[in-house]
C-alpha cells in the first residue's frame, strides 16, 4: 500500500488481528445475526482488529442452486452465471451483519470477495485462491472498522466472480488469516469442537482440546466436519484454527502445529468414519504391465477419484484388483470398468454399502502394534475387514456399513479414547 497521508496503519496494525467465520446455520435468521453482532462488538472492544467471514444464511445456497436448475431445465446452468448467483447468498449475510454491528454502535463495513482483494483462478465452482490483495482490508482495519467479508467467493483474472466450492467460507477465513498475519482463525459452527469419534455412535466420545493439522486433515477428509482445504492452508502457513460453538460458551478445539501439544500425548487421537464408500473388484484380470493403467485411466478421465486400491498376488498369470470410489460415483465407475475390462477380465463386481473406519494419530508414526490392536479389536467385535490401507498417521479398514457402530465402539475402547486426556 502506498499513501501520503501521514502515518498509515500504525495503530491498526499494532493490534492483533482475529479472523472469525460464521457458518450458514449460525446466521440463519435476523435474530441470530443480531446476537452474533453483539458478541463481535464485545470482542472488538477488547482491542483486537476483527475480520468476520460469513456464509450464506441457512440453506440459501441450496435454494439458489434449485432456482438455477428450475430456470434451465435439462440444460446445466452456465458456470459463470451460477457462480455470480451463488455469491449473492454470502453478500446478503455480509451486508446484514455489517448493518447489525453498526446498529450496535461499532463501525463496520461489508466487503465482497472482490472488494476484499481475493483473487482466484478461473475454475468456476471450485476456484483456488491465487492471491489476496489485502490493502483495502488493512485500510479499513486501520480506520477501526470491523470488516465483514462475504465467504466462498473471489474474482478471477478475467474479472468474473468465482466460488470456491461448497463449504468454501472456511477457506476464505483461513486465507484471510494468512494474508493479514492473524493471531488465529476462529470457526464458529453448530458443533462445539472436534470429537474423538462420532458421539451419536459412541456416547463416550470426548471433545479434543487440540489436534494437529495433519490429524485434522485425516479426520476432515474422513468425515469430521471441516473443509480440508482450509486446514491445508492453515498447516502450510501455520495459522492456528479454533473450531467452536456459535451460541454456547465452550472452549472448542484448537487445530495447530502440534509442536507444543498441551494434552497428554496418546498415540491414537481419534476414530474417523467415512460412510461414503463403494467397492469395485476386477476378477481374474491378466497380470501384465499396463493393465492397471488401462483400468484406471478412463476413471481419471471421467473425474472419478479412486481411493483404496488393492492388487492381489497373481496366480497363474491372473490377479484380482479391488478399489473404492464414493457412492455417488459408483454406478458410473462400475460401467466404465466393465467396458474396459470386457475382454481382459473374467468379471467386474461391486457393492456400495461400505464404510471406512480409521484410527488417526501422529503418535502412531513408527510405533509397532497399532495395526494388530486394531484388527484384533475388530475381530472381537465380529467385524469383518474387507480392505486395509495405511498412511504414516492413519490405519484404515474398509468394512460393511452395517458394522459401523460396533466397529467405532470397539476401536474407541481399544485405544482408550474416552479416558480423560485433558
Ligand atoms: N454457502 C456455501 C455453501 O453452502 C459456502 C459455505 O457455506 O461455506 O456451500
Ligand atoms: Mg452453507
Amino acid at each position: 500500500m502506498t499513501t501520503n497521508t501521514g502515518n498509515p496503519g500504525v495503530s491498526g496494525e499494532a493490534r492483533p488481528v482475529i479472523i472469525q467465520k460464521y457458518g450458514g446455520s449460525s446466521v440463519a435468521d435476523a435474530e441470530k445475526i443480531s446476537t452474533i453482532a453483539r458478541k463481535i462488538c464485545d470482542r472488538a472492544d477488547t482491542g483486537v482488529s476483527m475480520v468476520v467471514v460469513v456464509s450464506a444464511m441457512g440453506d440459501s445456497t441450496d435454494h439458489l442452486i434449485e432456482l438455477a436448475n428450475a430456470v434451465t431445465g435439462d440444460t446445466a446452468p452456465a458456470a459463470r452465471e451460477l457462480d455470480t448467483l451463488l455469491s449473492t447468498g454470502e453478500l446478503v449475510t455480509s451486508t446484514l451483519m455489517a448493518m447489525a454491528i453498526s446498529a450496535q454502535g461499532h463501525p463496520a463495513v461489508s466487503l465482497s470477495g472482490q472488494q476484499a482483494g481475493i483473487r482466484t483462478d478461473t475454475t468456476h465452482g471450485s476456484a483456488r485462491i491465487a492471491d489476496i490483495r489485502a490493502d483495502r482490508l488493512r485500510r479499513e482495519l486501520d480506520r477501526g472498522r470491523i470488516c465483514v467479508v462475504a465467504g466462498f467467493q473471489g474474482l478471477a483474472e478475467n474479472e468474473d466472480v468465482t466460488t470456491l466450492g461448497r463449504g468454501g467460507s472456511d477457506t476464505t477465513a483461513v486465507a484471510l488469516g494468512v494474508a493479514l498475519n492473524a493471531d488465529r482463525c476462529e470457526i464458529y459452527t453448530d458443533v462445539d469442537g472436534i470429537y474423538t469419534t462420532d458421539p451419536r455412535l459412541v456416547p463416550s466420545a470426548r471433545k479434543l482440546a487440540e489436534i494437529s493439522y495433519d490429524e485434522m486433515l485425516e479426520m476432515a477428509s474422513l468425515g469430521a466436519k471441516m473443509n480440508p482445504r482450509s486446514i491445508e492452508l492453515g498447516a502450510v502457513y501455520d495459522v492456528p484454527i479454533l473450531v467452536t460453538s456459535t451460541f454456547e460458551d465452550v472452549p472448542g478445539t484448537l487445530i495447530h502445529g502440534g509442536e507444543q501439544m498441551m494434552e497428554v500425548r496418546r498415540a491414537v487421537t481419534g476414530v474417523a468414519i467415512d460412510r461414503d464408500v463403494a467397492k469395485i473388484t476386477v476378477r481374474a484380470v491378466e497380470d501384465r504391465p499396463g493393465i492397471v493403467g488401462q483400468i484406471f485411466m478412463p476413471l481419471a478421465e471421467a473425474g472419478i477419484s479412486v481411493d483404496v486400491i488393492v492388487q492381489n498376488a497373481s496366480l497363474e498369470g491372473l490377479t484380482d484388483v479391488t478399489f473404492t470410489v464414493s457412492q455417488g460415483d459408483f454406478q458410473r465407475a462400475l460401467e466404465l470398468t466393465r467396458q474396459v475390462c470386457a475382454d481382459m477380465a473374467q468379471d467386474v463386481v461391486g457393492n456400495s454399502g461400505l464404510a471406512k473406519m480409521s484410527i488417526v494419530g501422529t503418535g502412531m508414526q513408527n510405533g509397532p502394534g497399532y495395526a494388530a490392536t486394531m484388527f484384533d479389536s475388530l475381530s472381537k467385535a465380529n467385524v469383518n475387514i474387507e480392505m486395509i490401507t495405511t498412511s504414516e498417521i492413519r490405519i484404515t479398514c474398509v468394512i460393511d456399513a452395517s458394522s459401523i457402530k460396533d466397529a467405532a465402539n470397539a476401536l474407541h475402547n481399544a485405544f482408550e479414547l474416552d479416558a480423560a486426556g485433558d
